[in-house]
């Protein structure tokens, strides 16, 4: 079979893989816990439900345009100027069957082949594979404190004339580290001074804890004009539990705009009319459900914490927002890919591997499940790693014994 460059340079999502193992392993009855996932575990809003299924009922479930329909647009241009502060025109915004989608359109406007896109590491593992489809290539940038957010002066290192746009995502999926206010405007900066798109992955913008608030890159920009190269890409999936829905956007200059809707519509047209309808009802409907999720989420961070500092060997950066927390078993293991085989293989336990997004020793472990997956998660992962933990672990009824320590 003769396939082409492109699709033999792409690699299978990990993510999505380890969430296909773990439901394999569940189905031949193994006793296996997910701490490798991507997806909050609460309901989504009432206002999504009732809206998609009244249209589902309607059986009027046409073609949209190919940005989306004019509720969705204008619900998000509302979005927009409450949580950013910034007034913009639905013209402004195209929706898309996920974020992942509009990153991806995003990049195919912009990027030509050979063209470099620069992300701090850790980074989300669809960005490399995702400049690679557009026969680009991604540019990790390392701290080199082996921190979680590099210094303006790396960033500008790794900038050069092959380097045509920057993505910072923040809240960082995989480490729940939100780089400080001084680092993202002095990225904004750089951009505009250098004439680079920046996106600005926003997908747990709102997911903060201790306090924090999110950060409105339009308030530190100083390019307010439509123009400028910021485009913001946001949707359903994590604030408001609906990964499955498929609904995201991007909201940048009118031209971008236009041209990231023309390759959409020849990919696949506007989003499903069903789960847009949906989409832009729990963006306008009842909120409480974002910050009881939040709520939810800062409360597993802290049990997940106090059990991972427990372990002598684990060091962990307290995640800042999301649900991911990134911690450093290097101690323990260098190879994160055979650690976290070693886990599923020893403890059923799935965490996914710091390699898959550019950072060895780590692993990324959610806790977006139940606070019972989190501490029965982490006593089996303590019990396989650490010698001072107790001898005995009992998965369901089979007693194990610790042969390796
Ligand atoms: N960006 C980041 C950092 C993510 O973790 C995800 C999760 N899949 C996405 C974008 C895409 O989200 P979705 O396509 O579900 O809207
Ligand atoms: N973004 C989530 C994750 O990193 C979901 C899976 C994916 O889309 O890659 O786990």
């Amino acid at each position: 079979m003769s396939l082409s460059l492109i699709a033999r340079s792409i690699t299978e999502s990990p993510t999505l893989k380890l969430n296909e193992t773990a439901d394999k392993l569940r189905q031949k009855g193994e006793p296996v816990i997910h701490l490798g996932g991507g997806e909050p575990k609460s309901r989504a809003p009432i206002d999504a439900l009732v809206a998609g299924a009244g249209l589902l009922s309607s059986g009027e479930i046409r073609y949209t345009p190919p940005d989306g329909i004019s509720a969705l647009k204008k619900a998000v241009v509302q979005y927009t100027e409450e949580h950013y502060g910034r007034l913009m025109s639905p013209d402004n915004v195209m929706a898309s069957s996920g974020a992942k989608q509009a990153i991806m359109v995003a990049m195919q406007a912009v990027l030509n082949p050979q063209d470099e896109v620069v992300y701090p590491a850790p980074y989300w593992v669809s960005y490399p594979e995702m400049a690679k489809l557009c026969g680009a290539i991604g540019i990790p940038v390392v701290a080199e404190d082996g921190g979680f957010q590099p210094t303006l002066a790396d960033m500008e290192d790794r900038i050069g004339a092959a380097t045509k746009m920057v993505i910072l995502n923040s809240p960082n999926n995989p480490s729940g580290y939100s780089y400080s206010r001084e680092f993202v405007a002095g990225v904004v900066e750089l951009c505009e001074k250098r004439g680079l798109y920046l996106i600005m992955d926003d997908i747990y913008h709102r997911l903060l804890f201790d306090g924090r608030r999110p950060i409105s890159v339009y308030e530190l920009a100083k390019d307010q004009s439509d123009g400028s190269k910021l485009i913001v890409v946001n949707g359903v999936s994590k604030m408001y539990a609906m990964t499955g829905f498929r609904i995201g956007w991007a909201v940048a200059n009118k031209k971008l705009i236009e041209a990231m809707t023309n390759i959409q519509g020849h990919q696949t047209s506007g989003p499903s009319a069903l789960l847009q309808y949906a989409a832009a009802a729990a963006l306008t409907g009842i909120q409480s459900g974002v910050e009881s999720l939040r709520l939810t989420l800062e409360n597993n961070r802290n049990v997940l914490l106090e059990r991972l500092q427990a372990f002598d060997g684990v060091r962990v950066t307290v995640p800042h927002g999301t649900f991911y927390s990134f911690p450093d078993f290097h101690a323990y293991e260098k190879d994160s890919v055979k650690l976290a085989n070693f886990l599923l293989d020893k403890v059923r336990v799935v965490v996914v591997p710091g390699k898959d997004f550019g950072m060895e020793g780590h692993v990324r472990i959610s806790y977006c499940g139940t606070i019972k997956d989190i501490t029965t998660g982490l006593e089996r992962i303590r019990w396989a790693l650490d010698p001072n933990a107790p001898n005995e672990l009992y998965i369901g009824q089979r007693k194990l014994v610790r042969d390796w320590l």
